[in-house]
């Protein structure tokens, strides 16, 4: 959400940028807000008219708002450009499977596989019936040759499937984020990326970190590995951030799913996704298994008229009680600014029963980030302490947001004067002051959330960290 309001101020100042429309469609389409990210991905047809990109997010929309037809026509558009493009195949494959004309999904979904030797698409598989890895070896339909040869090599997968070539591999799917061990890629976000918090870090080695390198200490001490942990707070004050850093910390496989990787228009896809995900986990044990925006996945079914939510959210119970206590090693960690919206089911011992608290920076923490913001930054006199002080209550966010509103206007000052000019504290000084604090509408909400919360739900937790941390506003609870 941070993010989505970032992408949008950038796009008050620029809004015919491009890249900026595409950006913000892309978010917009992950956090499910169709409607705004069909506005930005049209916007960019308007300018550029030839965009495949934006033919394709408009295309995803529609398929995700059910209009099928719509989906079609768009996709079929970027296959005008662009024959070979594997996601227009693999977006109308879907199309023609909703629509229930197998032999059409099929072939599109053969052309995907072939196109792109990397794809994978575990429901629409079972669905026809055949593996991805299948498509590519079977298909009648003859691949580009360039982009055959770097797509599939058959001497790796026939020694990785060498077993039974009819059996489909159990766990032949991956989510975008997966870290192995050894991923050099896991490193570039950790602890030391985020600014302050040093308690709360100490709390998530105590839970996440060291149950997993120390197992067996845990065990002799009667503390169990594996199980769930909820971080919750106000927008924009790390809990993605933090997410991040644990795959940086943590020395086993992690998962980090996206939402558009789970939820699917086609009844009950969404369900079948998500034990996917978990078993792709357990198969992967010790494993750290992430999701950002928790509340979009296990709203409070009282509060749910969708019947196809409802059993999400029963699924995902489910598969946090992990039958046969096949859950032992993997740890789930959600993290949302929303608990009270939370089903207070996900409180019980096993799911999400320890939550943690991701206040607003306190004056050290702040220093800490404006110190990480301000890195490589060419700014002249950098006073922290006095942008400490004009900063009571900012999230890490709305730091960020003081940095960057402030690059823009010396670089708009730079541009019509013709010369570079340093970032000046007075700059800094003066978006600070002008800016409100994200986090006051949070405490509000929480405040009225949490006020007659019975003591089984999240909203009893908030009220709780409440007390202990905020008398007042954020910016009376500054030492
Ligand atoms: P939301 O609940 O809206 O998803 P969040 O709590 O997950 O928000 P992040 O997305 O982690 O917040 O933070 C937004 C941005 O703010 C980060 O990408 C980072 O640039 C900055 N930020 C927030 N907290 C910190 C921190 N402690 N140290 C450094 N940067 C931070």
């Amino acid at each position: 959400m941070s993010s989505l309001q970032a992408i949008r101020d950038a796009l008050e100042q620029s809004p015919d940028n491009l890249s900026l429309l595409l950006l913000y469609g892309h978010a917009c389409l992950e956090k499910l807000h169709l409607e705004d990210a069909r506005d930005s991905f049209e916007r960019v047809l308007e300018i550029d008219p030839s965009h495949m990109d934006a033919q394709m997010g408009v295309a995803r929309v529609f398929f995700m708002q059910g209009e099928t037809s719509g989906a079609a026509v768009r996709a079929e558009r970027v296959l005008l450009v662009n024959p070979n493009d594997a996601q227009a195949h693999l977006l109308l494959s879907r199309v023609f499977w909703v629509e229930k004309d197998r032999a059409k999904a099929l072939e599109h979904f053969e052309r995907a596989a072939q196109i792109d030797g990397t794809l994978s698409d575990p429901v629409l598989e079972r669905e026809l019936g055949i593996t991805a890895r299948d498509a590519r070896r079977t298909s009648p339909t003859p691949a580009p040759e360039s982009i055959q040869s770097e797509s599939y090599d058959e001497g790796d997968s026939a020694q990785e499937f060498a077993e039974d070539p009819l059996e489909e591999p159990p766990f032949d799917w991956r989510p975008e984020t997966f870290y192995t061990p050894g991923d050099p890629a896991r490193h570039g976000v950790t602890f030391a990326d985020v600014g302050g918090m040093e308690e709360l870090k100490e709390e998530i080695r105590l839970k996440i970190v060291y149950p997993l390198q120390y197992p067996d200490l845990y065990k002799a001490y009667g503390r169990r590995t594996g199980g769930g942990i909820l971080l919750y707070g106000p927008p924009g004050c790390g809990k993605t951030l933090m997410l991040r850093a644990v795959a940086g910390e943590v020395a086993c496989n992690y998962l980090s799913v996206g939402l558009h990787e789970i939820f699917d228009p086609y009844f009950g896809s969404t369900e079948r996704n998500l034990h996917q995900i978990f078993e792709t986990a357990r198969a992967n044990a010790p494993c750290v298994l992430v999701f950002d925006d928790l509340d979009s996945l296990a709203q409070d079914r009282r509060h749910v008229r969708e019947s196809q939510l409802r059993n999400l959210v029963n699924q995902f119970l489910h598969e946090m009680d992990g039958v046969r206590g096949e859950n032992q090693r993997v740890l789930v960690i959600g993290a949302t600014n929303q608990p009270w919206a939370l089903d207070p089911a996900f409180r019980r011992p096993g799911r999400f029963d320890q939550a943690v608290f991701v206040p607003p920076p306190d004056n050290g923490a702040r220093e800490q980030i404006i110190g990480l913001l301000a890195k490589d930054k060419p700014i002249s006199n950098l006073d922290a302490q006095a942008l400490v002080e004009a900063t009571p209550g900012f999230s890490g966010a709305d730091l960020k947001f003081v940095f960057d509103r402030a690059a823009e206007m010396t670089l708009s000052a730079a541009i019509h004067s013709g010369h570079p000019v340093p970032i000046s504290m007075e700059t800094l000084l003066v978006v600070a002051r002008a800016h409100t604090p994200s986090t006051h509408t949070w405490f509000d909400g929480a405040r009225e959330h949490s006020q007659h919360a019975s003591p089984d739900t999240y909203a009893h937790e908030v009220r709780k960290s409440l007390s202990l941390s905020s008398p007042g506003t954020p910016q009376q609870r500054e030492p």
